[in-house]
């Protein structure tokens, strides 16, 4: 498509979005009674109008109910992640068996890395992307010092060629082999949080197993952005948080993937009752027996109030279909580069340098700008004009255009402030 940098363009791709209504499920920030111009649902999507109302309901289950909410009715707590899983099991491509809602992000992550990192003999290191967010670097750094191993002896970090602000894909395929004797496991964001720059899964996974290792995501920034297929790429493990493009609330509860194939599996793993096989979760027996799939890697009784945001949200989602929402979220991204491109041109020079990859597949709904100068009062002028995006150390904004409720017109409207 040929954009047009004017308000009556901008307005026109407004009005032939068949997703334009579901803006309207959702509830927008105010400031001095005027919408904020928000593009911060990278970092915290917004909150869904059927928030409240499924919140509401579990509340007044509670308040009627009490204990007897575990088990009465169909829709009973016991049962209140079936519906979840059969939610989110397709907007990351798995079956409903391989994915479950639980804990938060890192919690999940080193749950996780106890059961699918399994250093043995020479086969020790973890290939991780450098810069990788802090709480991932984190987790593994006390991993491996768990295990008893130096960080610098167990961690092998890939940064991107001098020059360069993202990964390119031979180069990450290339270290997994040149490093084919040392490598237990693969552990890489699905889209870097910095660039935006989303991973060739499939391809990560395929190079991962060719040497003997186990290739795990987080998908923090993926899911619910872009598509991922997480069954048939044949990942191992995955985790994700719910509050960033799944708008399930601030702290909200997170997920995981593990493959069907590892099920018969007996791994490590950190237990809690319910993790143990459901019908004889309570009978409260000496020794642990998982239940079968992602969900024996449960360990705490069900947050209901956390899990009811999650459900509304991920409805919403549902409603609008995952395919539409990748469309548009395409082409908005697609209009923010361009009405970008195209202060550049202006000032004839690239004062806003965009590095998040070109190509539309390597990217979901991200651009991190570089601003040549004065970045910080940039953004703070943004902000001043209701205008949200993120600011990131030591000159990038990141703008996250959200098919579910950002706009053309928004886009156009920030290009006018950028300006
Ligand atoms: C947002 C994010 C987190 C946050 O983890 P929490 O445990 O939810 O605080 C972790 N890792 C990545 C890659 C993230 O993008």
């Amino acid at each position: 498509m040929i954009f047009e940098n004017n308000l009556h363009f901008a307005q026109q791709l407004d009005k032939q979005d068949i997703l334009a209504s579901f803006r309207s499920e959702f509830l927008i920030p105010e400031k001095n009674g005027e919408q904020l111009i928000y593009f911060c649902g990278n970092s915290l999507g917004l909150q869904p109008r059927t928030a409240v109302v499924e919140i509401t309901k579990q509340l007044a289950i509670w308040q009627n109910h009490a204990v007897e909410g575990w088990f009465d009715g169909d829709q009973n707590w016991l049962n209140y992640h079936d519906e979840i899983k059969e939610l989110l099991a397709p907007i990351v491509g798995a079956k409903p068996t391989e994915v479950t809602c639980m804990n938060s992000l890192t919690v999940n992550l080193h749950l996780l890395l106890t059961s699918f990192y399994q250093p043995k003999g020479k086969k020790i290191k973890i290939l991780m992307e450098g810069g990788a967010f802090p709480s991932d670097q984190y987790a593994i750094e006390s991993h491996v010092k768990t295990r008893g191993y130096e960080y610098q002896d167990a961690v092998i970090e890939i940064f991107p060629r001098d020059g360069e602000y993202t990964l390119r894909t031979e180069d990450i395929l290339s270290k997994i082999h040149q490093h084919k004797d040392e490598i237990a496991l693969v552990l890489l964001g699905g889209i870097n949080y910095y660039t935006g720059q989303f991973f060739d899964l499939q391809a990560i996974t395929k190079a991962g197993h060719e040497i003997g290792a186990m290739v795990g995501f987080d998908l923090a920034h993926a899911a619910g952005n872009v598509p991922v297929n997480l069954h048939d790429f044949d990942v191992d493990f995955a985790c994700w948080c719910s509050y960033k493009y799944m708008n399930s609330g601030p702290g909200g509860i997170a997920g995981i993937f593990v493959h069907e194939k590892h099920f018969k599996n007996d791994f490590n793993r950190l237990a809690g009752w319910w993790g143990y096989q459901l019908d004889k979760r309570f009978k409260m027996e000496k020794g642990f027996i998982p239940e079968s799939g992602a969900e024996g890697w449960q360990v705490s009784t069900s947050p209901i109030l956390l899990m009811a945001t999650h459900k509304a949200a991920l409805k919403v989602m549902n409603d609008a279909g995952f395919e539409n929402l990748r469309a548009k979220s395409i082409q908005l991204t697609a209009y923010l580069e361009f009405i970008i491109n195209e202060i550049n041109q202006e000032k004839g020079e690239e004062i806003f340098k965009i590095i998040t990859p070109k190509n539309p597949a390597e990217r979901g709904a991200q651009l991190s700008i570089i601003c040549k100068e004065n970045g910080k009062q940039t953004f703070d002028a943004l902000v001043e004009k209701n205008i949200i995006g993120d600011w990131r150390e030591p000159n990038v904004i990141r703008i996250s255009p959200i098919p579910l409720y950002n706009t053309f017109e928004e886009i156009y409207k920030l290009g006018q402030a950028l300006r």
